[in-house]
Order: C-alpha cells, then sequence, then structure tokens
C-alpha cells in the first residue's frame, strides 16, 4: 500500500524541476497530492507559506496552475500537524485493484490510510428543502438513489467485516433521511449488525420538529444523536430551519435524544456568527452535546470567493 504522497513523490520532484515551482517568498511546508478540478486526474501539489498563510500550488498538465489558501494560518497548521496521526488502512479494502486509481476506483481502496471512523451511509437523496449550496439532493443529482433494507443491511456488513479494525459508527445521512417512513427500522438494522453509534443527520423540517413520538421512536430503535443542520441564529442565516428548531429541540428533550450543531459555514453569508451559534449551544446544553462547524467546500458551482 502506498499512499498518494508517496506514490507521487517522483512526480512531484520533476515538477519541482518544471512547472510546480516555489517563488523566492515562499517556504515548502509539505508536498502531498490533490485532484485537478477539471479533470479529476490526480496531481502533485506543493503547500507553502507565503505571508503568514499557507498556501496550495498544483499542476494539471491539461488544465495548468490552481493555487488557493489552504490554511488561513501556517502557524497554526504546523500546530496541527503535529497531531496528525496515520493509519493503518484496509486489509480487506472494497476494491480489489492492485493499483487503484484515486477517484475513479473509489470504495474504499487500498490507497485509504484510515480505518472507517464514522462511516456515512446514504439512504437517500431525496430532500424536502433546495438549499442553494447544496450539491448533493436528487435534483441536483437528477436521479434518486434510495438503497432496499437488504442492501442497506449489506453495506453495514461489509463496515463491519472491515480489518484490523471494525467499523462501529454510522452516521444515516442523505438528502433528507427524515423522508423515510422506514427509519425506525433502518436504525434497528444498524443495532442488529452490531453498530454501537448511530447519528442522523438532518435538517428535521419533515417530522423531526412536530412528531414528538417520531422522535422517540427513533431513540428508542437506538439513536443516539440527531447531527442538526444549524447554519445560524437568525432567519436571514438560517432559513434552513430557523423557525422548525424550538419544537425539534422540545421533541429531543421529551425523547433523551441529543443533538449536534451543524452550521455549513459559508463565507460573509453566516461566518460573522460562529460565536452565536456557540452561545446557542451552550444555551441548551442539557441537550446539545457539541457543535460541529462544517466550512462551505466549492465544488465548481461557487465562485473561488464565495467560499
Ligand atoms: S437540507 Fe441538506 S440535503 Fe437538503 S438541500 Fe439542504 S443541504 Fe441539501
Ligand atoms: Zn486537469
Amino acid at each position: 500500500m502506498a499512499p498518494p504522497a508517496e506514490l507521487l513523490q517522483k512526480e512531484n520532484d520533476e515538477f519541482l524541476r518544471g512547472d510546480l515551482t516555489l517563488n523566492e517568498n515562499e517556504t515548502l511546508m509539505f508536498k502531498s497530492a490533490s485532484l485537478c478540478p477539471e479533470c479529476l486526474k490526480l496531481i502533485p501539489m506543493l503547500v507553502f507559506e507565503r505571508d503568514g498563510k499557507a498556501m496550495l500550488r498544483k499542476v494539471c498538465k491539461e488544465h495548468g496552475m490552481i493555487e488557493d489558501v489552504y490554511w488561513a494560518d501556517a502557524k497554526l497548521l504546523e500546530k496541527a500537524k503535529k497531531y496528525e496521526v496515520k493509519g493503518r488502512g484496509l486489509v480487506n479494502p472494497h476494491n480489489e485493484k492492485e493499483h487503484p486509481v484515486c477517484p475513479q476506483d473509489c470504495g474504499l481502496c487500498s490507497i485509504h490510510e484510515t480505518h472507517s471512523g464514522l462511516t456515512n451511509l446514504v439512504i437517500t437523496n431525496r430532500c424536502d428543502l433546495t438549499c442553494w449550496y447544496c450539491f448533493f439532493y436528487a435534483e441536483a443529482a437528477g436521479y434518486i438513489y434510495e438503497p432496499s433494507l437488504d442492501e442497506i443491511r449489506n453495506m453495514i456488513r461489509l463496515v463491519t467485516q472491515e480489518k484490523p479494525i471494525k467499523g462501529n459508527a454510522i452516521q444515516l445521512t442523505g438528502g433528507n433521511p427524515e423522508l423515510r417512513e422506514d427509519l425506525p427500522e433502518i436504525i434497528k438494522i444498524c443495532k442488529e449488525e452490531g453498530i454501537d453509534h448511530i447519528q442522523i443527520n438532518t435538517n428535521a423540517t419533515h417530522r423531526l420538529h412536530n412528531d414528538a413520538q417520531f422522535a422517540k421512536n427513533i431513540r428508542e430503535a437506538g439513536a443516539n444523536t440527531v447531527y442538526l443542520s444549524f447554519d445560524g441564529v437568525t432567519p436571514r442565516t438560517n432559513p434552513k430551519n430557523h423557525w422548525e428548531v424550538p419544537g425539534v429541540l422540545k421533541n429531543l428533550r421529551e425523547a433523551n435524544l441529543g443533538a449536534v450543531l451543524v452550521p455549513t459555514l459559508i463565507n460573509t453569508v453566516n461566518d460573522h456568527e460562529i460565536g452565536d451559534i456557540l452561545k446557542f449551544g451552550f444555551k441548551h446544553n442539557d441537550i446539545i452535546r457539541t457543535c460541529r462547524q462544517d466550512a462551505a467546500q466549492g465544488q465548481g458551482e461557487i465562485q473561488d470567493n464565495d467560499t
């Protein structure tokens, strides 16, 4: 098994002598590999310090040079890297190719360095909302994806059979998983297959905000946490579920089901409310366990300066 950085070391060195170079005011931090955003080819990447920022630069032979901010604070990146842990990967990857090509042969392949910490299991791509920044729901995808109960059980078995470390935590995600009437049954299947931690990733606008019994049903089925979309503390920053959240928290309290606040942070849209989101979490810390801040990631739909 060879990680991408090692696979590309030789090519990287060639690039350093050629197209992928550093300027005088730039200091190399490390070499790695990344995707060309146009053709998705795996290409060498340099991460370097310039003016206190960690920058990335990569060159696709076909699509030219890509440069962007990697971390806004290079010193903080250095500090964070001290906590980096390389895993052992899977000895029984789900892709049998000897030399898989990332990302075309995804699934998990032998290039992965870690085991499955929290497996994301998509149970539907249907959603009752159409968030402008979402790339995933059915309308954006152009088709409906919804595995059967048998397919879900088989996927969970793949996770629990992973070696050397078996997967034991699953996030049921979407779309909006609440749209599946059989969600309690899916949670029970996770339990039957030996999953210890089950969290439901949802905007909670379909049932959890106005159906206390549904909250109790999924808790009794074995759900541990609701991973709750929560983009801000005002209707403007959180049009998604601002008016529903009070009902959601009430029903979760009654069901004794904890929640994680999950804002999707977008530059100039809601990042000014990071502090207020945390305060909201502290105010409701009897039921809110933590706050997970996800930075929006440009996938070609959003302009470079938006994220
Ligand atoms: S709620 Fe989530 S899945 Fe649904 S459209 Fe918004 S971001 Fe996408
Ligand atoms: Zn390319």
